[in-house]
């Protein structure tokens, strides 16, 4: 992932708003426009990076709240996530943290993190055995 305004590469980017387009950026640049994502460097020390959503994950997180009958309103009680934010998410124009995204599946009863970040050190191990079994 590259910052949109600066081109440095990002493990964590912003979710801003400058004069109306939308744009992840650096911590740097991000200063430069109105953040809209729940990434605030005041919360201290603790890691927040994107979680690796499901396609249609805001389809899931409406159809959820609309199974479990909350309004933007009580969810955001509930995930302690702004009703603006909520909405911005189920029209996928707001990316959740993982941490978000796992408030949201457990209140929810849904699935939108895909569990791709588990595997690679599955796949790699494989790998690394295949490699070992076909070299010798
Ligand atoms: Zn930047």
């Amino acid at each position: 992932m590259y910052c949109e305004m600066c081109g440095t590469p990002i493990e964590k980017g912003y979710l801003i708003e400058v004069e109306g387009a939308r744009l992840t950026v650096c911590e740097r640049c991000a200063e430069r426009g109105t953040v809209i994502s729940s990434v605030k460097r005041k919360e201290g020390s603790r890691k927040e990076t994107y979680a690796n959503l499901v396609i249609g994950f805001g389809e899931r997180i409406r159809e959820g709240r609309k199974r479990k009958g909350y309004s933007l309103e009580e969810l955001s009680k509930l995930v302690s996530i702004p009703p603006k934010v909520l909405k911005g998410m189920e029209e996928e124009r707001i990316y959740p943290t993982i941490e978000q995204a796992r408030k949201l599946e457990e209140v929810l009863e849904i699935s939108i993190v895909e569990e791709e970040e588990y595997v690679p050190h599955k796949n790699d191990f494989t790998l690394t055995l295949g490699d070992v079994v076909r070299v010798r």
